[in-house]
């Protein structure tokens, strides 16, 4: 194969160079490779599964006299001319073509200087392909596509792919562009799965071309099928050559006698809750064997999963060996060491806030204490824990968000200190619903807190529409007069975070402007780390009334002064996130209250919000949500506390399917080659799969 691309003039695209870089590989396209990148396109693989999060149906042409207003159509004109009106004062520019067939006609329209004009003449026969409006009698076609007539069009005229921007790409240009790069790679994929492999799926190249480019709606989703499989098999995969590494894996016993356990309990300022000790006992249990415990324990927030924890850390450190916690986040990391080192004191042992903003000084202390075995705990963020430490004794790590706790970071800590592995407690106050837990952590046992512990506010939910609006600010403002505060979440807009972000600032003007007297904070992920992590430093010091936020907040930031939860346009989120989100209230003494605005009429949608008036126990929501989500769940897993996966569907219950069927595949190929030797496409996909992953955790 190399003999042949070296013989060659012109650059001929190998399965191999799928993964070179878009200029080495496609040099046609050098000119596009710094846009791509912007995408997170850099190889013509990452290209092809660049997939789109939605298509336009505009395969069907309708004659002009039969448009029907508010839908998307396709019709074939002729355009009778073409008018620009310039723009005046604050408003823009407008194209206007008048359009006509043999049925009728009808108006186009473009806003803005977009240079329509130059590509339209009278006379021209075109496909126009957009959302129609009726002006008078007249339907409009606002902002359409359009290409000549009799050519094939990736914009007009069929399914037509939208994919996710970011600033300074054009829907078409993306579209464009990733049309060039499959009609040259699509020849050249391979399948990594054998015809009697993958069921009655399509092959790969098939599957991708009409994930892209469908030649109608129904083709889409056999190829959604096909690839979701694919990503399903490389998480079976890795999960069960993870647990084949481990099998041959030695822990310590961390022995923690009964009347020991019984002086740490005794010594804790409250007693557990039946779950609390239930979890105690079975940590307890699994640290006493030589088997590594991977264990994860979820309860919803507030339910004192750190309170296991420190039982957990300090029963750890009465055994004779150290251990650690950590946080996705540096604020995380301080608000773990705030509330679980108090608890270690009373236990006994010191606990050690580790950060990468530390003097360095005092950060080379740390380590040598902890190299020396002489620090017991270490709390600190990931990356600090465990790049840079080497732990004399590590007997137990305990990780929150385990979601965002990759394979890389738990082979950085297996390397550390002795020989011996430590073993794993992962919190999450995402729940997990069994079906998914046993499909997807069937390599994790699972202990449980529902109970939360005594004299808990209950949250007051409402749902609420947009013209509640002014009496929602007012309260706001009546809380703020009464020294609360409160988070205004706005919507995620799936095309983009940067729109995302554009909608906060948007929606900060605007509240600023409607409440002067406030103090309004700001906090969204295109900002860069240090301003968002001082805002919210800020609002949590109590020097903002107000803060309006992107999901960024989801994640555990913990004002116990926080009374009010507003989420805007609800709909868009997922109940587990509307769950997390209203778990960011009702953590003080203070009455608190979640709104949830939307202005939603979908049955389906509105059953789902109502679900979150109705119940405040986070498993239920996760099984109601489970039952109510249909197919196209397009927000994602990223933050549902389950592997980030990017085609297939948790909550499609095919998809289920489709990972039990993966797991039983992998089982049998891990079975007759265990190190995949003969299957180098299999390696890959796994590989490629936790390498998003990673990139996942990063984010
Ligand atoms: P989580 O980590 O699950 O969010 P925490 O362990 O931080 O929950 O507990 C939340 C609060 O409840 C803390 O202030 C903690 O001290 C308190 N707490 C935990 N367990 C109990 C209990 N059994 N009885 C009373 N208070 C408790
Ligand atoms: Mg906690």
């Amino acid at each position: 194969m190399t003999v042949r691309t070296a013989t060659l003039a012109t650059v001929e695209l190998t399965p191999e160079s799928l993964d070179h870089s878009i200029r080495a590989a496609l040099p046609e396209l050098a000119r596009a490779a710094a846009p791509l990148a912007r995408l997170g396109i850099g190889t013509p693989r990452q290209a092809l599964f660049y997939l789109p999060f939605r298509y336009d149906d505009f395969s069907e042409l309708r004659p002009l006299g039969e448009l029907v207003p508010d839908e998307k159509q396709s019709a074939v004109v002729r355009v009778v001319d073409v008018k620009v009106e310039p723009g005046f004062g604050r408003r823009p520019q407008r194209v206007i073509a008048h359009l006509a067939d043999t049925s009728g006609s009808a108006e186009a329209i473009w806003f803005g200087r977009r240079y329509v004009e130059r590509r339209l003449e009278p006379g021209d026969e075109i496909v126009v392909s957009g959302k129609v409006a009726l002006r008078g009698w007249r339907p409009q076609f606002v902002s359409p596509e359009f290409s000549p007539a009799g050519h094939r069009s990736v914009h007009t005229g069929r399914v037509v792919p939208v994919y996710r921007l970011v600033g300074g790409i054009t829907q078409k240009r993306v579209r464009e562009l990733l049309a060039r790069v499959l009609e040259r790679a699509l020849p050249v994929v391979v399948d990594p799965l054998r015809p009697e492999e993958r069921m009655d799926l399509p092959p790969l190249a098939d599957a991708l071309r009409a994930a892209h480019f469908p030649e109608e709606a129904a083709d889409v989703p056999a190829a959604l099928d096909r690839l979701a499989f694919d990503e399903l098999l490389a998480l079976q995969l890795s999960l069960a050559q993870a647990r084949n590494a481990r099998k041959g894996l030695q822990a310590a016993r961390l022995v923690i006698a009964p009347d020991e356990l019984g002086s740490l309990l005794g010594a804790l300022p409250f007693e557990l809750t039946g779950d609390q000790r239930q979890a105690v006992d079975q940590i307890v249990t699994d640290l006493a064997s030589d088997t590594p415990m991977r264990r994860l324990l979820q309860g919803d927030v507030g339910s004192g999963k750190t309170a296991v924890a420190a039982v957990a850390l300090a029963g750890a450190v009465r055994a004779g060996w150290q251990g650690a916690l950590m946080a996705p986040t540096e604020i995380l990391a301080r608000q773990h060491h705030a509330g679980l080192a108090p608890l270690l004191a009373t236990l006994g042992v010191r606990g050690e806030f580790l950060s990468g903003s530390l003097p360095a000084a005092r950060k080379r202390a740390i380590h040598a204490a902890i190299e020396a075995g002489e620090a017991d705990v270490v709390i600190g963020t990931h990356a600090v824990i465990s790049e840079a430490v080497i732990f004399r004794r590590l007997g137990l790590a305990v990780v929150d968000e385990q979601h965002r706790f990759g394979v890389a970071q738990r082979a950085a800590l297996q390397a550390k200190g002795t020989d011996l592995e430590p073993h794993l407690l992962a919190l999450t106050a995402t729940p997990i619903p069994r079906t998914l837990a046993l499909t997807f952590y069937g390599d994790l046992a699972i202990s449980t807190i529902r109970e939360l512990p005594p004299g808990r506010q209950p949250i007051r939910t409402e749902l609420r529409d947009r013209s509640a609006m002014p009496r929602i600010e007012a309260f706001l403002a009546a809380e703020a007069e009464a020294g609360r505060q409160s988070f205004v979440v706005v919507p995620l807009v799936a095309e983009s975070e940067a729109l995302t972000a554009a909608s906060a600032e948007a929606e900060v003007e605007r509240l600023r402007a409607a409440l002067p007297g406030l103090r309004i904070g700001l906090v969204h992920g295109q900002q860069p780390a240090d301003l968002r992590n001082a805002t919210m430093q800020a609002f949590a010091g109590g020097e903002m009334d107000l803060l309006v936020a992107t999901t960024v907040i989801e994640v555990g930031i913990d004002v116990p002064n926080a009374s009010v939860m507003l989420v805007e346009d609800a709909e868009r989120f997922g109940l587990a996130q509307l769950h997390q989100l209203r778990g960011r209230v009702g953590r003080g003494p203070h009455r608190s209250f979640c709104i949830l605005l939307s202005d939603a009429t979908d049955p389906i949608v509105r059953q789902r919000l109502e679900v979150m008036r109705r119940l405040s126990d986070g498993f239920e929501i996760a099984e109601s949500d489970l039952r109510l989500r249909g197919a196209g769940n397009l927000l994602g897993t990223r933050q549902s506390g389950l592997p980030p996966l990017r085609v297939a569907s948790l909550f499609e219950p095919r998809h289920l399917r489709l990972a039990q069927q993966a797991g039983e595949l992998a089982g049998r190929l891990l079975a007759s080659d265990p190190h995949l030797s003969s299957r180098p496409g299999l390696v890959q996909l796994r590989d490629d799969f936790s390498a998003a992953e990673e990139e996942g955790d990063a984010a």
